[in-house]
């Protein structure tokens, strides 16, 4: 066939009317086709990971799905149960075909209580990397009733419609963090006349959207606008985790304990109740005397807690995990070639100071970074190619004001 002759297998083109012409065995193909083909890929590639997301589901047991937490996660064992099964629960009900009993599996949103720092915002995200769904995280001390300064409710939704790529599918069944609810308490434990304009109102919105409704959702956030074109979105099988510092809850259960001791005497005394870990016998009316309403504990039926963080557990906080802090380093360090070791004595100086400045887990990766700056500037382009941080070396680098400094940001 003569050059000029050629032209787009697929549209029929000539070369001269194409910006491009690719050969293949018998065939051509132009730029303008590459394109349109490339869009049809791209489609059909977003609706089988829809699909895929049900293969997905259907492989975790709960035992699995703690044993992946376990991975990321340390301690917290009684939470990642809790969790596994309300997860499982959750997505067989998504998956469950419709049957003639009259058996309706309700949601199980989950509340999650535990001083900041414990890990709550890393387990929802866990989660959702585990089922490759998208997820949200959202602060509660945003939002504000329709009508009021800061965020409308809704917003939530718009979050996890832009974590999903607006693929309504997944949204629809993606995972909601919404983080400090207990910010969003009713002042005191009386229902008030007056409008709580942060608070009850906020817990009266959040109701629809726990329970499961379709929400017109504006698709680029901000205000409702009445031009605005909106996404409806189906809430029904979003699963919603709320997490909380609940700060001076433990006074609330130690007064039920106490009380209940009074009534039972013998039955309670006889049972020791471990002062320093009040969280593991929190129920769901203490979270009512904490001020939310009943309502949304009730839609929030999974109550778990998070332990506060020892030494023993920020340590290994600082090395086990899957993509742990000092992991992280070694690797950073080793693409130079360098071979990163840190001391026993090192690790344990940097969790005493952790623990002294009241930094939390948090501040594990600050101190890291004060410590290892010097290192990581200068070892590149040096010859030396071992690092070995002891408790010497990190008490060197780590001086007060460095000290002072990060507990200023944290
Ligand atoms: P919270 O949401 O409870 O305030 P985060 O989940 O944001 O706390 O935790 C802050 C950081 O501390 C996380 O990024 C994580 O690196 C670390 N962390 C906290 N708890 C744990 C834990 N139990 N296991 C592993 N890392 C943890």
């Amino acid at each position: 066939m003569a050059k000029e002759e050629l032209e787009c297998s697929f549209c029929g083109r000539k070369k001269p009317e194409t910006n491009l012409l690719i050969a293949g065995l018998d065939a051509h193909i132009c730029d303008r086709c590459i394109e349109q083909a490339h869009g049809i890929v791209i489609e059909e590639s977003k609706q089988s990971d829809s699909s895929d997301l049900s293969a997905e589901l259907k492989l975790r047991k709960p035992q699995q799905i703690k044993a992946f937490l376990d991975e990321y996660i340390i301690g917290q064992s009684m939470t990642k149960k809790v969790m596994s099964v309300a997860v499982y629960n959750h997505y067989k009900r998504l998956l469950q075909p419709a049957t003639k009993d009259d058996i309706e599996i309700q949601k199980s949103n989950i509340i999650m209580v535990g001083q900041t720092g414990t890990g709550k915002t890393l387990m929802a995200k866990t989660i959702a990397k585990m089922l490759n769904v998208p997820l949200a995280i959202v602060d509660a001390t945003v939002l504000t009733e329709a009508g009021y300064v800061g965020e409308d409710v809704e917003s939530i939704l718009t979050r996890l419609l832009q974590a999903a790529d607006y693929n309504l599918e997944k949204a629809e069944k993606g995972i909601v963090f919404i983080d400090e609810i207990d910010k969003i308490a009713r002042k005191s434990d009386n229902p008030s006349i007056t409008r709580d304009v942060s608070g009850e109102g906020v817990q009266q919105a959040l109701l629809k959207l726990l329970e499961g409704t379709v929400v017109n959702v504006p698709p680029k956030g901000g205000r409702k606008h009445p031009d605005q074109k909106f996404i409806e979105v189906n809430t029904e099988n979003i699963l919603f985790i709320a997490g909380g510092a609940f700060d001076g809850i433990d006074r609330v259960i130690s007064k039920r304990l106490n009380m209940q001791a009074v009534g039972y005497s013998a039955s309670m005394s006889d049972e020791v109740v471990d002062q320093d870990h009040l969280l593991q016998y929190i129920i769901p009316k203490d979270l009512k005397d904490f001020g939310l309403i009943p309502e949304i504990i009730g839609r929030l039926p999974v109550l778990t807690y998070m332990n506060p963080l020892d030494a023993d557990t920020l340590k290994a906080i600082l090395t086990e995990p899957k993509n742990a802090i000092i992991k992280q380093y070694k690797k950073l360090f080793t693409m130079d070639e360098i071979d990163f070791n840190i001391t026993d004595g090192a690790l344990d100086f940097i969790v005493n100071k952790a623990i002294e400045y009241k930094l939390g887990a948090r501040g594990l990766r600050s101190l890291c970074e004060e410590i290892l700056t010097d290192a990581m500037f200068e070892l590149p382009s040096s010859t030396e190619k071992k690092l070995n941080v002891t408790k010497v070396y990190a008490e060197d680098k780590l001086t007060k004001t460095t000290l002072k400094k990060l507990k200023a940001v944290s």
